[in-house]
């Protein structure tokens, strides 16, 4: 387990309003890390400076073994290094068949399949993407009569189709079933045998069914870290949350 993002003193303000204030943390590859944190507390803004949609004023992100630092380089050259994001609501292609949206992101350019892509089974290798997210059984169904928690798992099913080394969600038990809820920690814990996964949730019994180390974040910067028990016992999490 080696660190595959680290975060170093990074500030990003909006006109003179700080979203991030001197953040620094790491994220192992493999690892399974869940942020939590207050409206406003700098969530998004985070996952928009590590993908390169917004530059940060101060402070470095660097990435993989060669330490690539992120804030120099395009969203398209972070994508193609491995970094996939997962937006809070599902964005699939509604009138395709789950296959075929399948297949569309096996054959993505940032896909390490894409070269072999022609060679290999197209229709099984949409199949194992499928299966990695319980949605084996709906190959044929268009994406968009699919439940709502059934296409986040698509979504999820074509950015680990990607093979990210690193993988971004925001959000996933958002107005899920609680049985969805289930299925998708399970996935997200799969999921991040393999690779570094990062989850921003609100929900605390999600995050708590995660069992995974959780980082706190308030006013941008990292308040507390550690397990969930650990962090929701901290008097600084407590003040933020109960506002004492
Ligand atoms: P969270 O995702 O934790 O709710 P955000 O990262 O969305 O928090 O926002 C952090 C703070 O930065 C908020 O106060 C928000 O209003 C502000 N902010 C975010 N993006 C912008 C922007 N483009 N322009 C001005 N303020 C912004």
């Amino acid at each position: 387990m080696s660190a595959l993002l680290e975060v170093s003193g990074v500030s990003k303000s909006f006109d003179s309003f700080k979203a991030i204030d001197n953040l620094s943390f790491s994220v192992n590859e493999p690892e399974l890390r869940a942020i939590i944190g207050p409206n406003g507390a700098g969530k998004t803004t985070f996952m928009d400076l590590v993908t390169g949609k917004i530059r940060p004023d101060t402070g470095s992100i660097r990435y993989g073994e060669l330490s690539r630092d992120l804030t120099k380089m395009s969203e398209a050259q972070i994508a193609r290094a491995g970094i996939g994001r997962k937006f809070q609501k599902p964005t699939v292609f509604e009138d395709q068949t789950v296959g075929e949206n399948l297949t569309m992101a096996l054959a993505a350019p940032r896909s390490p399949f894409a070269v072999l892509f022609r060679r290999v089974d197209a229709r099984a290798a949409a199949r194992e993407a499928a299966a990695r997210v319980g949605l084996e059984d709906r190959m044929g169904t268009p994406a968009g009569i699919l439940s709502h928690g059934q296409k986040q798992w698509l979504e999820i099913g074509m950015l680990l189709a990607q093979e990210p080394r690193l993988l971004l969600v925001d959000e996933p038990a958002a107005g899920m079933t609680s049985a969805e809820r289930e299925r998708t920690t399970e996935m997200l814990v799969e999921a991040a045998k393999t690779r570094a996964v990062v989850v921003i949730e609100h929900d605390m019994e999600f995050v708590r069914r995660l069992n995974c180390r959780v980082t706190v974040l308030h006013e941008g910067h990292a308040l507390a870290e550690g397990s969930l028990d650990h962090v929701c016992a901290d008097p600084r999490v407590i003040d933020v949350y109960l506002g004492r």
